[in-house]
């Protein structure tokens, strides 16, 4: 099972992981920040998301 955390600090709202990711978890807010819709927990643990994010601003964790 994986976990995916984006930190809204270090998004710069570029988008890459929203359409990087199978799974449809991350999408941009109003305020252009990546957040994470529906369940974390659904995450695949592809790593997309965090190869692209050249801020370092998504996190998954194994459980
Ligand atoms: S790839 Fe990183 S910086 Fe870009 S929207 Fe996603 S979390 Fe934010
Ligand atoms: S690791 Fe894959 S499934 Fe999980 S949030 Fe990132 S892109 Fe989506």
């Amino acid at each position: 099972m994986y976990l995916v955390e984006v930190n809204r600090e270090l998004c710069s709202g570029c988008g890459e992981c929203v359409g990087a990711c199978p799974a449809k978890l991350l999408a941009l807010d109003g305020e252009k920040k990546s957040f994470v819709q529906g369940d974390p927990a659904e995450c695949l643990g592809c790593e997309s998301c965090t190869i692209l994010c050249t801020r370092g601003a998504v996190k998954v964790t194994e459980y």
